[in-house]
């Protein structure tokens, strides 16, 4: 077992150390290596999705660097499956958390397979990418995506207690990317469920297993019975640990800037004279429950902010127990209660609203590079 050090170290939290692991990107070795265990991913989601950087920062500073948009094509279609999940959330708000498109099925379980909740299914790669998830807060996608089709496809778990899991271990919990992408592997989100057998396991992962529940032809797959293994199920008790509330001081002359979980930018309005409130609601984390080691990853963020407080409790009892003078928000689909000034993300295009398929959305994108 890896230890909590792991985590540190592959995830830091000082700002420069975040800023020195952009310069490391490779986005040309990125496009063929990507779906390998080991590819030359960029380990950025955890940061992407607390909005400590931006899709946008990430590309410019790509840019900075000199890279020419035809090679790293593959990179800058990934950093835009974000923004087009966001702009789907935006779009549909909690129409996401249900099935959208189709009703997944067949479904015999609202629950989770046991033995997935357990890293303890038999295969191996997919083992082991469990326990990662449970140290150090982090999956490669493909790994995301074997183990949704394993846990709906195959076990015929409905998605969402699965991905409610998944969520709540993630570093980079994000659950428009998150309720999206495992509707779209159970076919509720999509118009074919996706399936991968050992073989493809194995080449990606570098395995070398046989006779396991997925050793078998493409064309088994529709008729598979569920595996023994994957029989029995469990509904799971997710709760947030939350720091205690404290009483913070606000001085009443200045504007306020709200922070939370989708929000941990360093540079937003950095020069400028603020209160800064990390606001962390109970009622969000009721509904969208991540684990200590997520909790704790943003408070370790926050510390790039100066000077930030934490506020545990509601938007509504914060404002009725301090006087906050002008309050400023970013835009999030979960913020709509807030009360105030509410300012832009920052998107890598100008391409907004609802497209019904991703690639929809590409060709629009990619009308805005510069080549
Ligand atoms: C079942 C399932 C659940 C997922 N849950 C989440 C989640 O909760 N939070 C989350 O951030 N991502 C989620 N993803 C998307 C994707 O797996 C991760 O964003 C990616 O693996 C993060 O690793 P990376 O930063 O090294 O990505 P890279 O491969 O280096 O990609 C660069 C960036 O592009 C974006 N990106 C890449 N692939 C995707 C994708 N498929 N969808 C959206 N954005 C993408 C991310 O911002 C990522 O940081 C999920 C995917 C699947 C299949």
């Amino acid at each position: 077992m890896h230890s909590e050090p792991d985590t540190k170290a592959q995830f830091p939290t000082a700002f420069d150390a975040i800023l020195e692991k952009i310069t490391t990107i490779d986005p040309i070795a990125y496009g063929p290596s990507r779906n390998y265990v080991d590819g030359a991913v960029s380990y950025l989601s955890p940061y992407i999705s607390r909005g400590v950087i931006s899709t946008k920062f990430v590309y410019h500073q790509l840019m900075e660097r000199g890279f020419h948009p035809g090679p790293i094509m593959k990179f800058t279609q990934e950093l835009a499956w974000r923004d087009y999940w966001q702009q789907f959330w935006i779009a549909k708000g909690d129409a996401i958390n249900q099935d959208l498109k189709h009703k997944q099925a067949p479904v015999i379980s609202m629950e989770i397979s046991s033995a997935l909740a357990a890293g303890n299914i038999g295969i191996t790669a997919i083992d082991l990418a469990i326990q990662q998830l449970y140290t150090t807060g982090y999956i490669h996608n493909h790994l995301r995506m074997y183990l949704a089709s394993i846990a709906c496809n195959i076990a015929h778990n409905h998605w969402k207690t699965p991905a409610q899991w998944m969520y709540y271990h993630l570093l980079d919990a994000d659950w428009a990317s998150n309720a999206l992408s495992w509707q779209w592997v159970a076919g509720a989100n999509s118009n074919k469920k996706y399936y991968a057998n050992q073989e493809n396991i194995n080449n990606f992962c570098y395995s070398n297993q046989t006779n396991t529940f997925l050793d078998v032809s493409y064309d088994a797959f529709e008729n598979l019975q569920i595996p023994e293994v994957l029989i029995d199920t469990q509904i799971l008790s997710l709760t947030t640990s939350l720091p205690e509330q404290k009483e913070i001081v606000i001085n009443a002359a200045l504007p306020t800037c709200i922070y939370n979980f989708y929000n941990l930018d360093p540079i937003w309005k950095k020069e400028e004279s603020i209160n800064r409130i990390l606001l962390l609601e109970p009622s969000h984390f009721k509904q969208y429950p991540v684990s200590k080691k997520t909790i704790d990853f943003i408070l370790d963020l926050s510390k790039n902010i100066p000077n930030i407080q934490i506020f545990v409790g509601e938007f509504d009892e914060l404002i009725s127990s301090y006087k906050l003078n002008t309050i400023y928000y970013k835009e999030h689909p979960l913020n709509n209660h807030y009360k105030g000034i509410e300012e832009p993300r920052d998107w890598m295009f100008d391409v907004k609203g609802y497209y019904p398929s991703f690639f929809a959305f590409w060709k629009k994108c990619k009308k805005e590079i510069i080549f």
